[in-house]
């Protein structure tokens, strides 16, 4: 049975939602109230993902959500009990273009002005590190050892029991349905299940955030679209220090998953739209593709595959942000494929907005809603 009434209510029980439910939870925030529409938390775009975890971006702000976010997640163990299979094979993002590889030239020496270690790789020592794949092409790489991946499952559920047991209250199989606003404030949520009275209302609602903000009378462009992932059969051959790789112009990428490998590829027609039923004839183009990169692939199995939705915004940058009007609306959505990664991180960055009114970790000033109508915008160029 809901409470009637909460102190903040989160709309959303993926990655964001669960990290802002714990970090208000520890900040002594007692009626937190968390609402996800589906049976179990995480099953959208966070169980969807591919659990990519990196420093190598080109904005000074994803690089620092990053620095903030990842040692976090190296925390997570120790601080919530809960494993989350962290590993650290690095990102090979190769680069088949002059162009690409002058950009990268230039978000390398960003992250190196930052503090990450990152290099590009000359064309022959890309053969060398990851001799299984077709490089003829290959110019150059960017390479980071200090990326990896990470269980967004177990991310999510280390969260959950966490703010639990600080007593935050966590509902699934309820749906928001509206959000009451007056005199230009949040007063509270209608859902599938009775109404609950809030002076905050977090929107961490993912894919459909843009829909959350409506209920609201906020605009906020985030646009669903469709992305897919096949998972092989344990492939033989391939070393335990595989990295994880990204076929930068293609949008394709690979990466160790159990014995086999995890590959997924952007489809760039992709319709936005809310359908996450598997495009076949994209599986079709992408595990073409996929062989021709990895050869190794043609001998593989196909264990499972899945759609699900990327959250875009027009420069891919996420919105973290308390609004004015209506005042008690915060917003936390908009990661544009690349935010389990920065989970940790943004639910930190919100409880601070809420509790503290500002977030003092990092100035989120750049990622503001406001940003869109003042033409703003922050553009990330490593976007897969
Ligand atoms: C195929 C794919 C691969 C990806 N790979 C990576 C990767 O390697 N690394 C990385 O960092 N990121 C990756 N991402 C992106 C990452 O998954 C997302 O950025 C992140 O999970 C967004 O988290 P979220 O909590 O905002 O959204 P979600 O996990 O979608 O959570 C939002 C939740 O809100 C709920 N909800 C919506 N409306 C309502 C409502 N009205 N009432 C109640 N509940 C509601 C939804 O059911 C959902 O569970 C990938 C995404 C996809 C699709």
């Amino acid at each position: 049975m809901l409470p009637p009434t909460a102190d903040v209510v989160i709309i959303g029980g993926g990655v964001m939602g669960v990290s802002t439910a714990y970090h208000l939870a520890r900040r002594g925030c007692r009626r937190v109230v968390l609402l996800e529409k589906h049976p179990f938390l995480g099953a959208e775009a966070t169980g969807k993902c591919a659990g990519g975890i990196r420093y190598q971006f080109s904005t000074e702000i994803n690089i620092r959500l990053s620095q903030l976010s990842l040692p976090m997640l190296e925390r997570f163990e120790a601080e919530t009990g809960q494993a989350i299979d962290l590993r650290w094979p690095g990102y090979l993002f190769l680069l088949d273009n002059a162009a690409d590889l002058a950009i990268f030239r230039r978000n390398v020496a960003l992250q190196n002005r930052l503090g990450v270690p990152s290099v590009i790789l000359a064309a022959d020592d890309v053969r060398a590190r990851v001799p299984l794949l077709r490089l003829d092409d290959i110019v150059g790489a960017a390479w980071h050892a200090g990326d990896g991946l990470a269980d967004p499952n177990g991310v999510v559920q280390g969260y959950a029991a966490a703010a639990r047991c600080l007593d935050a209250a966590i509902f699934t199989g309820v749906t928001v349905t509206g959000i009451t606003v007056r005199a230009g404030r949040i007063r509270g949520v209608q859902t599938s299940a009775g109404d609950i009275a809030a002076a905050a209302v977090v929107n961490a609602a993912g894919p459909w955030a843009g829909q959350v903000a409506a209920l609201a009378g906020v605009e906020l462009p985030i646009t669903p679209l469709r992305r897919q992932i096949v998972v092989t059969a344990p492939l033989p051959g391939v070393p335990d220090d595989f990295p994880f790789v990204i076929d930068f112009s293609r949008s394709l990428y690979f990466h160790r998953e159990g014995r086999g490998i995890l590959t997924g590829q952007s489809n760039p027609h992709e319709t936005p739209g809310f359908d996450q039923s598997v495009d076949h004839a994209w599986t079709e183009r992408h595990l073409e593709q996929a062989m021709w990169r990895f050869p190794l692939l043609e001998r593989a199995g196909l264990l499972r595959q899945w759609a699900g939705l990327y959250e875009v915004t027009p420069d891919a940058h996420p919105v973290i942000d308390g609004l004015t009007d209506p005042a008690g609306f915060y917003i936390v959505a908009g990661f544009s494929g690349h935010g389990f990664m920065h989970g940790p991180a943004a639910g930190l960055l919100m409880a601070e907005l809420i509790l503290d009114g500002a977030a003092h970790s990092l100035d989120v000033h750049q990622l503001r809603l406001s940003r869109f109508a003042e033409g703003d915008l922050v553009r990330e160029h490593n976007v897969v």
